[in-house]
């Protein structure tokens, strides 16, 4: 037998009333797309939004388990990567959509990375004033994070996730599998997510990554269902609370603050996302540490773990004034005020304002050292 028939399957709420949905893991589980869109209600046809790469390695089976249960598909490839998360490439999904004349109670189907999940949400929330869509993301990202909560969303020449839009999906269909054609480095970044669900609202999690996080990175079947399910559960519970970032969602920002800033600094384009986020969730921890806070054992943990999952933990040379600047164009800034997501211990941060002068004492301490 297999991998990918071994049953074994768990199940995650996201509770937003009508909006709510589930999540479902399960190896293997793209060959049941179609059976699981039946039980979902979705009738005649079907668009699956992808991305090349994906195309090539999982629409085939997709497509034929959407035909096994009787729907007409529709394939609808992007590029892969950013370049595609644009309002023209968005553009194009809906010409196909109106063409082939979609009707309200079709069924979008996004099958990829954070890219795929967001644009195609995107379309499925404008298209017909809205038509229902299913997430089947096939990255540590999107499996962890972007395919639940409804952020759905375009970037801008100017920025990104400027454009876009709430919008719950049907459901969220994971097949951890999927995970195994994954270059290594996009396995590690999507890590930097996992440990910031740890950090701010679990230590028994951040326990668990501690113990088996070589388990994970060799994506350990068990580990890796863990891992995807504990994640899921604490940003489901994020968002349930608070479906449009009031103060509870903006923990999940915790390394996020000095994260962006090096990613917006040009010199650090090398950088990507969860890497630029491990390095922020270290630096964010230390800074925590200098505010009084929290204790300095706290960092060291952090620093080890990210290590550990084999991605960056120090501050690249930059200099401060950069960086505050950088800081200040956080989307979370409010009027000028920087607001950081602060570890009190593993587990547990809070949401306070840090001031330019703090700021400049801290980085001049961690400068030296
Ligand atoms: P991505 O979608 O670009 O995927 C990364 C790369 O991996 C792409 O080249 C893709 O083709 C490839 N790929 C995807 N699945 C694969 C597989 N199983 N095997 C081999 N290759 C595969 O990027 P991502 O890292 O998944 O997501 C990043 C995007 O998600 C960003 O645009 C970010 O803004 C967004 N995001 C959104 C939210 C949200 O709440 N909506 C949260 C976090 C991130
Ligand atoms: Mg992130």
């Amino acid at each position: 037998m297999s991998a990918t028939t071994i049953p074994f399957s768990t199940q995650v709420t996201v509770s937003l009333g009508e909006r709510g949905y589930p999540i479902v893991i399960q190896p293997g589980l793209l060959g049941e797309v179609g059976a699981r869109l039946k039980g979902l209600g979705a009738k005649g046809k079907v668009g699956l939004v992808t991305d090349r790469t994906v195309a090539r390695l999982y629409a085939p089976e997709v497509m034929a388990a959407l035909r096994r249960a009787g729907y007409r598909v529709h394939l609808i490839t992007v590029p892969s990567g950013e370049r595609a998360k644009t309002l023209a490439w968005m553009g194009k999904v809906l010409d196909i959509l109106v063409k082939e004349r979609f009707e309200r109670s079709s069924f979008l189907v996004a099958l990829g990375g954070g890219v795929v999940g967001d644009l195609t949400g995107f379309a499925a929330s404008v298209y017909l004033r809205g038509v229902p869509f299913v997430q089947v993301p096939t990255t540590v990202i999107a499996q962890v994070d972007s395919s639940v909560g409804g952020k759905t969303g375009v970037n801008h020449r100017l920025g990104k996730n400027l454009i876009g839009a709430f919008y719950q999906p049907r459901a969220v269909l994971i097949d951890p599998v999927t995970l195994q054609t994954l270059p290594v480095r996009e396995i590690t970044a999507g890590l930097a997510e996992v440990i910031k669900y740890g950090v701010i609202a679990d230590p028994d999690f951040f326990q668990y990554l501690e113990q088996h996080i070589s388990a994970v990175l060799k994506l350990d079947r068990e580990a890796t269902a863990a891992v995807i399910r504990r994640s899921c559960e604490i940003k489901a519970a994020v968002v349930g609370a608070d479906e449009r970032e009031g103060d509870r969602r903006r923990i999940l920002n915790y390394g996020h603050t000095i994260g962006h800033a090096l990613e917006a600094l040009g010199a650090y384009r090398s950088l990507i996302h969860g890497e630029a986020v491990a390095i922020g969730m270290v630096a964010e921890a230390s800074l925590a540490v200098h505010l009084g806070y929290c204790q300095p054992d706290v960092v060291q943990r952090i620093r080890t773990l990210a290590q550990a999952a084999g991605l960056p933990y120090r501050l690249p040379r930059v200099s401060m004034e950069k960086m505050w600047t950088a800081m200040q164009h956080d989307k979370k800034v409010v009027q000028g005020t920087v607001y950081g997501v602060w570890p009190v211990r593993i587990g547990e941060v809070r949401i306070a304002p840090v001031q330019r002068d703090e700021f400049r004492q801290w980085f001049a301490r961690v400068r030296k050292e």
